[in-house]
């Protein structure tokens, strides 16, 4: 801690979590440092998020947003059958951001001072005093408290915990965005104002519409507007389709890029092999409803996530801890990788501000709830990948999974506005 009492934070990452953290930690009093690997902003990164309340809770919770401003609603939940009829529809109310707009409006918030594209942590050491971090490129920096928000393949947890690595759930997330102006009327009709499961014998698909970036596509105007664009037939549809694909060269093939480069997490949209994009579209025609087969086979650029399973007996070491996706990262079932990521960012501050910000004892006062989280939200959505993906018991109609404390917290309970 300085002089004058501050206490001087270093959050690695800047995704999600590390941006929650970097604001949040501001916020109680903490001199915060954002270190991100990438040297570009990691605007093309992702597609949609389902919302939830803690995703957002640093946008709305000053009243700088609301829900119904910046995130795309679904007023029902439809399964669709392979002709195209409706299996199954309930009321639900559910939105959804994207990515790029989501990070662009918190870095806006944290602002680019001390949010530092380029820098690697290689490593740390601690002792009684704080924490010193080696940077890949050289260089080392002093802080009091290290957030480490790196990710599934995070380089702290492998120094802190080197038995725990990510567990492949044996299958991946094949992913894009059209614009909802590509899609016939027919289409849109059948996907606009839901969000629409296909269930597959092992397997499934879902869209739901996000938000352009201001409906000109033009992220110039989108830095001077600052609002999403919700208006039905101006935004995009956001689809994930899962599929099964067996360890060893099947997977490695998948995850090697067009460059010939074997990925680890992702291939970026553009990077896929053409011939897997086109056995996509070729499944899709044969296997998918109407309306999901037009839109993916309208998205210039499927790419792929792999899922994984991670969970870590221990979060917090000293002066150093683990959040979001190093710590525990969720198979996306439960739509709530982001909300934990805000979640486990808000409860640090808490602690923080409630030991005064002693940080060894505000972490151990911190750890327990986020521990009991990650297990119970992993849990879930293992249980419910398993279900869906390896078993074929998933039954059209059934409630989603979505939720981070529990199935259903991720409703938005403002009124459906248009
Ligand atoms: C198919 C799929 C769909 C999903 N859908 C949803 C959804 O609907 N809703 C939801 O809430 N979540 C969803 N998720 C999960 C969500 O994407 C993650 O849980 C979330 O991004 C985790 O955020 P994070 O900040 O912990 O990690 P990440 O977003 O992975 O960020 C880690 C950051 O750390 C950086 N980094 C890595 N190593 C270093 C280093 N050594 N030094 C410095 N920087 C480093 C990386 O470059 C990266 O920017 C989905 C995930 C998948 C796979």
């Amino acid at each position: 801690m300085s002089a004058g009492g501050q206490v001087h934070a270093i959050v690695v990452g800047g995704s999600m979590g590390g941006l929650i953290a970097g604001l949040v930690l501001r916020d109680v009093g903490c001199d915060v440092t954002v270190l991100e690997r990438s040297r570009v902003t990691l605007e093309g990164r992702g597609a949609g998020i389902v919302l939830h309340p803690s995703t957002i809770r640093y946008l709305t919770h000053e009243g700088l947003y609301a829900p119904q401003q910046i995130g795309a609603p679904a007023r029902k939940l439809r399964y669709l059958r392979r002709d195209g009829s409706v299996a199954s529809e309930q009321p639900c109310s559910y939105r959804f951001i994207s990515y790029f707009w989501l990070y662009e409006a918190l870095l806006t918030q944290f602002g680019r001072d001390r949010y530092h594209l380029g820098h690697e942590l290689a490593g740390f050491e601690q002792d009684a005093d704080g924490v010193t971090v080696h940077l890949t490129e050289g260089g080392s920096r002093r802080c009091d408290l290290l957030v480490c928000a790196d990710g599934i393949h995070s380089t702290a947890r492998g120094l802190l915990l080197p038995q725990v690595s990510p567990s492949y759930a044996g299958y991946v997330g094949w992913r894009g965005t059209v614009s909802e102006a590509q899609l016939t009327g027919a289409s849109f009709g059948a996907l606009h104002e839901a969000i629409t499961y296909h269930l597959l014998r092992r397997g499934h698909i879902l869209a739901y519409p996000i938000p352009d970036f201001d409906g000109s596509v033009s992220p110039a105007r989108w830095r001077r507007t600052r609002h999403p664009t919700l208006e039905p037939g101006h935004r995009l549809t956001n689809w994930v389709w899962y599929r099964n694909v067996t360890e060893g060269p099947e997977l490695d093939d998948l995850l090697t890029d067009s460059s010939g480069v074997r990925r680890s997490v992702s291939v970026a949209p553009g990077a896929m092999q053409e011939h897997h994009v086109k056995e996509l579209r070729e499944v899709a025609a044969r296997d998918l409803p109407p309306s999901l087969a037009e839109m993916l086979t309208k998205t210039a650029e499927p790419f792929v996530q792999v899922v994984f399973d991670i969970e870590v007996p221990r979060m917090a070491f000293g002066r150093v801890c683990l959040i979001g996706d190093a710590a525990f990262a969720l198979r996306p079932h439960a739509a709530a990788g982001t909300a934990k990521a805000a979640e486990d960012a808000w409860k640090l501050a808490e602690a923080l501000e409630a030991c005064s910000l002693d940080v060894e004892r505000a972490l151990m006062r911190w750890e327990p709830g986020q521990l009991a989280l990650g297990r119970s939200a992993l849990g879930r959505t293992r249980d419910a990948g398993n279900r869906v993906q390896m078993e074929g018991t998933w039954r059209d109609g059934e409630p989603l999974p979505f939720g981070l404390y529990e199935t259903g917290d991720s409703a938005l309970l403002t009124p459906y506005s248009r």
